[in-house]
């Protein structure tokens, strides 16, 4: 009895072991994923976006997703003229964390891209020996690591643009016709229309959608694409200068004209003050319109907090009183009358979830009136007390941030009470953040072909 027993035990041991075996065996293989990585050096910041992929898919759309988002710590490259030396070590956090997030293995075959915008597009106009230095710092700190460096470059607004809108369809799968998991409103074979895309910077802001009238006036404005099989004629503008950082300088330095260097200023709380020197408003090419020869070489600005004010103020920057064509922005730049659904990104995201303005069940414009005149007003010492855990310096601003975002979304891009609707303010969106990195990764590895994949594996003849 004892043997047959011990017989018995085994038996089931070695079904088990089987069982395993088949286990093991059934088992998908590991999938062989791909890295890139994309350092957006912005105006305010940089920041190290890691984004990964099934080797096998990379035709699909919407397989690439981000892994990894790195803020690098300090201000933005363009801050770095007087500090060439300690661009490694700014870098090297980021990096670092990069070689621990790729497998070791993948390293060498990892595509790194470092892409400029606004803050170095406006250093290189006042000084493009100064710009093309830093680049060259730049590149030489990345090259001493071990992934497949691409260069760094100061990418145009157009391209910033233009990538903005390839992430944000990208990621909202509107460049196919499949319905998917994350895209379930049925098509009916019909092709899906695309979202515009807005997104503000500190030094520029790029708006790009696809317009209803084909015809366009500008042709400085239209990048035409084949994407997935279909053919898309795409306005976009980037508007340098009216980023938010920008504009407030600008607002400040036409401001200043009339005071004895203490600037009312309804676009702060009341209660806030902060000093700044008058040469540091005079040395982006931003306010050189508006420079003037003035008595005092420090300004004080005081908060007023009146949201009323402050739009009527921040109005005067948008220059609408000539245009050479059928419709225009403002500063004499076309652009066709909006069109369809807009994600609205970066700091028009970071701004309005702040204000709680970014609700689904869309606020009216005057309800958003309503909510910025109460903001505004709110005494500083107060705010501080409240939204202690909040940066004092973004703090300080959303105020003036968002009155900028309301009047130049109505007043400068002519969004209605009705079109309104139709913007979405977007963070994230299945955990990858909306932005031009992606889109410019997706484009330089070739990852988004012109037509359409075949859906089913080609027949082995
Ligand atoms: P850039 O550095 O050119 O990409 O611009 C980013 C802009 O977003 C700058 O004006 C930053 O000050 C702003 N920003 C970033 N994070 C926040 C935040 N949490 N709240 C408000 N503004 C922000």
């Amino acid at each position: 009895r004892n043997i047959l027993s011990i017989l018995g035990f085994s038996s089931i041991i070695a079904v088990i072991a089987l069982l395993a075996l088949g286990l093991v065996q059934n088992k998908p293989l590991p999938e062989n994923v791909k890295f890139g990585i994309v350092l957006d050096a912005g105006s305010s910041h940089t920041s190290l976006y890691i984004y990964q992929w099934p080797a096998e898919k990379e035709n699909d759309t919407g397989m690439v997703s981000q892994v990894e988002e790195c803020k690098v710590q300090g201000p933005g490259i363009a801050n770095h003229v007087q500090k060439l030396s300690e661009i490694d070590v700014y870098l090297a956090a980021c990096m670092e964390r990069a070689k621990v997030v790729i497998p070791a293995p993948q390293h060498t075959e990892t595509p790194v891209y470092l892409g400029a915008t606004a803050g170095m597009r406006l250093l290189r106009m006042k000084n493009g020996y100064l710009a093309s230095k830093i680049l060259a710092v730049v590149t030489s700190s990345i090259s001493n690591y071990p992934f497949d460096f691409q260069g760094a470059r100061i990418i145009t607004g157009q391209e910033e643009g233009a990538y903005g809108w390839i992430t944000t369809n990208y990621l909202l799968g509107r460049f196919t016709q499949k319905s998917s998991w994350f895209n379930l409103k049925p098509t009916g074979g019909e092709p899906q229309e695309t979202y515009g895309a807005l997104d503000l910077g500190g030094a520029s802001t790029q708006i790009t959608f696809v317009p209803k009238d084909k015809t366009m006036e500008s042709p400085d404005d239209t990048l035409h694409f084949r994407l997935y099989g279909r053919n898309y004629s795409v306005y976009t503008h980037s508007f340098l200068c009216y980023g938010k950082d920008q504009a407030l300088l600008q607002k400040l330095a036409k401001d200043v004209r009339n005071t004895d260097g203490t600037i009312s200023d309804p676009c702060f709380h009341p209660g806030y003050q902060r000093k700044m020197v008058l040469a540091d408003l005079y040395e982006s090419p931003c306010t050189r319109k508006f420079e003037t020869f003035l008595q005092f070489d420090e300004i004080i600005i005081q908060g007023t907090g009146n949201y009323q004010q402050c739009q009527q103020s921040i109005l005067q920057l948008f220059n609408t009183s000539y245009c050479p064509y059928s419709h225009c922005a403002f500063d004499g730049i076309f652009l066709p009358p909006v069109q369809g659904d807009f994600g609205a990104f970066s700091a028009f995201y970071y701004v309005m979830e702040f204000l709680n303005l970014t609700s689904k069940e869309h606020l009216s414009p005057k309800k958003m009136t309503d909510m910025m005149e109460e903001f505004c007003s709110q005494p500083w010492e107060k705010l501080q007390v409240y939204f202690s855990d909040v940066k004092e310096n973004y703090l300080s601003e959303y105020c003036f941030s968002g009155t900028y975002i309301l009047t130049l979304l109505l007043n400068g891009y002519h969004f209605t009470a009705e079109t309104w609707k139709n913007i979405h303010f977007m963070g994230k969106v299945r955990s990858t953040s909306v932005g031009w990195t992606l889109g410019y990764m997706l484009n330089l590895t070739n990852m988004i072909p012109a037509e359409e994949p075949p859906s089913a594996p080609l027949p082995h003849s």
